[in-house]
């Protein structure tokens, strides 16, 4: 297969994963392969569910990375003129460098996620993914902190092809597209789990200065006493506190809150949203809706620590959210299932 092919069948795949909510939320994910001597890497802040219709990929040349690598820089300047325009590699760009594997998936996975943020998570799994080559990487920072996570699980599991970021997502690799997909859906068929609460029994009305969520199954956050306790108890992953800010409010009576928050939840009742709630936004607490709804109530959590949060609200997470928001644009994608 030559090379453009190549692109093309990872573009195709990363169009199919980046319009799967149970994959990908928003911006979030990336996907890379490498071809003589390039790593062709997601940019920062594109959808994968556009890959097919948008300029996607940045090409950094690997030996370029390799002394970033060993200089240990941080890749913050690797990118590309594409199409006109330059284009940021992605923040994740130093994992997909040190992953050996010709072509490398990661999602955020809404089944791997709701076992991710156990404190018992790595024993859970490995119940489940027995027989695997797959690593757990307790929770770093993306970017160059979790590139040498990944260095280390390898050095002690070579042959691993499957990481499970905790508090994050999910790593699979491939020799080649088909060979990395199918892995990601064996993945997938073993950690899925039936969301517990569907609703169908909201009686949230219309608020004064509040919208109400697209998809009436959202209110299960607000009516399901499990899935708030989750919520209100504190931050499960990076994105979350990104696009959705450092904390869930949970009223009995909404109106205090409007405006302040992009969306809250009304005990008993169901969830209501800002009406300045963007479509990054939307996809991102769709993705957190997926995520509780699967988390079993004796799940024991373990949230982000309040440094941890403080260091991805520091990292421009409002510069992100804005990139993220002009990327949102490109293409309409429907993220209602
Ligand atoms: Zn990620």
């Amino acid at each position: 297969m030559s090379g453009q092919a190549e692109i093309s069948e990872l573009l195709n795949l990363s169009a199919r994963l980046g319009r799967d909510p149970l994959l990908v939320q928003a911006s979030s994910g990336n996907t890379s392969i490498k071809l003589e001597g390039t790593l062709w890497i997601k940019a920062s802040g594109k959808w994968l569910a556009h890959a097919t219709e948008a300029d996607t990929l940045v090409p950094v040349r690997l030996d370029e990375l390799q002394v970033s690598l060993s200089e240990n820089d941080g890749f913050s300047t690797a990118g590309a003129m594409v199409g006109g325009d330059y284009l940021r590699a992605s923040i994740e760009t130093a994992m997909h460098a040190v992953l050996p594997h010709k072509v490398v998936i990661h999602v955020h996975s809404v089944n791997t996620i709701s076992w991710a943020v156990r404190r018992d998570g790595e024993e859970r799994l490995a119940e489940r993914l027995g027989g695997l080559a797959w690593c757990w990487i307790p929770y770093v920072a993306s970017g160059m902190p979790l590139a040498r996570m990944i260095e280390r699980a390898l050095a002690g599991t070579p042959s691993a092809t499957i990481f499970v970021l905790a508090n994050h997502g999910l790593v699979v690799c491939g020799a080649d597209c088909r060979d990395a997909e199918e892995r990601l859906a064996e993945v997938e068929r073993r950690l899925a789990v039936p969301a517990r609460c569907c609703c169908d029994r909201a009686t949230m009305e219309p608020m004064p200065g509040w919208g109400l969520p697209e998809s009436p199954e959202m209110h299960a956050l607000g009516i399901d006493a499990v899935s708030r306790r989750i919520l209100t108890g504190g931050i499960l992953y990076p994105c979350q506190v990104m696009f959705l800010g450092p904390r869930v409010v949970s009223l009995s009576e909404p109106e205090g809150a409007a405006g302040s928050v992009p969306f809250a939840l009304v005990e008993g009742r169901g969830v209501v949203t800002s009406r300045r709630m963007t479509a990054s936004q939307r996809a991102v607490l769709n993705g957190l809706m997926h995520v509780v709804q699967r988390i079993e109530p004796s799940a024991p959590i373990r949230y982000l620590s309040e440094t941890e949060v403080v260091n991805l609200l520091t990292e421009d997470a409002h510069g992100y959210h804005a990139c993220a928001e002009r990327n949102a644009q490109q293409a309409s994608v429907s993220n209602a299932r």
